[in-house]
């Protein structure tokens, strides 16, 4: 019998901000065996980050009692791994929250300057900012982001803490051809615009509040609102995170991986657990034919409504999920015998 794969989002399915969901508990139980591990190839996938991919598998394994390997979580950010490839002797500008200067190290990005070492050098650029700032700045000490030296792309890694600054920073950026100085004058046209990422495109995600919150696609969108007010062409940024395809090409190899080590067959059947119909679900009902979405009702999305994308399963909880999936499977399996 072929054994079926699970891929969990973590907020909304596992977790509700610091709290962990009881069903959580209960779907582990029943994939997860103290003894033996795994019972079935397995990933987390979440569109959150600011860490590295060892430090949340750290924090899962401890939340929920079971053995989460750093291969099996894949991050938002974890796609930009790929970019350093060929950005890593380059000045790139960084926006984010938490260890985003360690995660970018940790990938690769050997020319890193992070938003709030551009305030720190120049506070006169963003004058109503009063989030924290680091003591030192590769602008000035480094010449990352100074016309000799330009940023060549800007790395949203996960949601930044401060809109205001890390909005005006990254348009004067684009703007002025990845000088951070202001020694590019306004209005003198750059042929060279730096390549924009965003790590993720939610515009909502759920955490322990009664509604749901902005997230990283609602700061994606403010700061494509203020390029167009300025430039007639908009500006073209990559969205990494789900729904978009990279992360599940990630998570179908780690799984594969796993499956290889367990001796079964490979990815049969991928069920994505998620709470967000726009991302966990159309990214699932995109990612391929062995996909299997399935929706749960203790995140964003909640009971009585009409999911904005259909999903294959619709279920409580993430509980429930791993019972309707291996149901699936011994029904697969009884029609392969006939
Ligand atoms: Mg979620």
């Amino acid at each position: 019998m072929r054994l079926p794969s699970f891929v969990f989002d973590i907020d909304g399915v596992l977790l509700r901000g610091p709290n962990v969901l009881q069903p959580a508990l209960e779907a582990m139980r029943k994939i997860y065996d103290d003894g033996g591990g795994w019972r079935y190839p397995t990933a987390f996938l979440t569109n959150g980050g600011g860490m590295l991919e060892s430090e949340k598998a750290k924090q899962l394994s401890e939340k929920l009692h079971v053995e989460v390997k750093s291969e099996q979580v894949i991050l938002s950010h974890s796609p930009m791994r790929g970019l350093a490839e060929t950005l890593s002797d380059r000045p790139v500008l960084l926006s984010g929250r938490g260890k985003v200067m360690e995660v970018a190290a940790a990938y690769g990005f050997n020319k890193a300057v992070h938003t709030s070492q551009v305030a720190a050098a120049f506070p006169s650029a963003v004058p109503f900012s009063s989030t924290q700032r680091y003591s030192r700045c590769l602008v000035s000490e480094e010449g990352y982001g100074t016309q000799k030296m330009p940023i060549e792309a800007i790395l949203v890694m996960n949601d930044p803490c401060d809109w205001y600054r890390d909005a005006q920073l990254i348009v004067d950026c684009l703007l002025s051809g990845g000088v951070l100085d202001g020694s590019v004058a306004e209005g003198n046209v750059q042929e060279k615009v730096p390549s924009l990422y965003f790590s993720n495109p939610d515009l909502l995600w759920a955490n322990d509040f009664g509604r749901s919150r902005y997230g990283q696609g609602a700061f994606g969108l403010i700061v494509e609102t203020l390029y167009k007010s300025h430039q007639a062409q908009p500006v073209k940024p990559v969205y990494f995170g789900k729904p978009n395809p990279q992360p599940y090409r990630l998570a179908e190899v780690t799984l594969a991986r796993q499956a290889k080590a367990m001796g079964i067959n490979a990815n049969a059947f991928i069920f994505a657990v998620g709470d967000n119909p726009a991302a966990d679900i159309l990214g699932a009902n995109r990612a391929g034919d062995h996909w299997v979405s399935c929706l749960v009702q203790t995140g964003v999305f909640k009971a009585g409504s009409e999911p904005s994308v259909k999903p294959s399963i619709l279920v409580g909880d993430v509980s429930a999920a791993i019972d309707a999936a291996l149901h699936r499977m011994r029904q697969e399996h009884w029609h392969s015998l006939r």
